[in-house]
């Protein structure tokens, strides 16, 4: 069973999606740590990001791997080609370059591709910006998780913090959120934007708590 978790960025899916995992006992896949370790790869490699076949070609000759802990369905680190990339991931230069990478139409069919086949593997609460639209249209639960922009912005620079990497200004980081809002809903090629079927919840001004039992509840109807 998939339960599908989209909406923009800084929202809330991640630890939404972790904590549903955990509560359910599914496993977790982050697909935005996929797109980010395919362009940090293309950073590494000085691929251009307008140019699609290339991309596409990184894309699909380096496998991105997931690690976990005994006993955590919760993967806790992210390689690519073998590098461990998981803070790598999460600077600033990765944020502005994660978008127009993600746009590529090659670079998404790869890993769409790699994403059902991890997905169709077992119980997966699945996180992304189009995984109730295209990568698992049939889920039984599809959430659309919004939260304001400046909310978002809060709640990103916390998780930066706490995690010692990425930006801690408010600006730079509601900038940034702004952008790629508009980036990653223009894109000709799986636009965000909500599935027909999904349940729409707005976590602005909401304690993250219910929103999981919001999702845990609509997972056990
Ligand atoms: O979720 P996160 O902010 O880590 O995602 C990083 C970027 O990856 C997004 O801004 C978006 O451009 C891209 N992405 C995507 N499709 C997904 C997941 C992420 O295009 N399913």
């Amino acid at each position: 069973m998939i339960i599908a978790i989209d909406g923009p960025s800084g929202a809330g899916k991640s630890t939404v999606a972790k904590a549903v995992a955990r509560e359910l006992d599914f496993s977790c896949l982050d697909t935005g740590a996929m797109y980010r370790a395919i362009a940090w790869q293309a950073l590494q490699d000085g691929v251009p990001f307008d140019d699609d076949e290339a991309l596409g070609r990184l894309a699909r000759s380096h496998e991105i791997a997931f690690a976990h802990e005994a006993g955590d369905p919760v993967p806790r680190r992210v390689s690519i080609g073998g590098s461990d990339v998981t803070d790598a991931i999460r600077t600033a230069e990765i944020d502005r370059a994660v978008s127009p990478v993600s746009a590529a139409p090659s670079v998404r069919a790869a890993l769409v591709e790699q994403q059902q086949r991890i997905g169709r593997a077992g119980d997966y609460v699945v996180e992304g910006r189009d995984i109730g639209t295209t990568v698992f249209p049939e889920a039984p639960v599809k959430v659309f998780l919004t939260a304001s922009a400046e909310e978002r912005a809060h709640r990103r620079v916390r998780q930066n913090v706490d995690r010692g990497v990425g930006s801690v200004d408010y600006d730079e980081v509601l900038t940034d959120i702004r952008r790629r809002d508009d980036q990653d809903s223009s894109r000709a090629t799986s636009p965000l934007r909500p599935a027909d079927d999904a349940v729409r919840l707005d976590s602005t001004g909401r304690y993250i708590e219910e929103v999981i039992e919001d999702i845990c509840a609509l997972a056990r109807e």
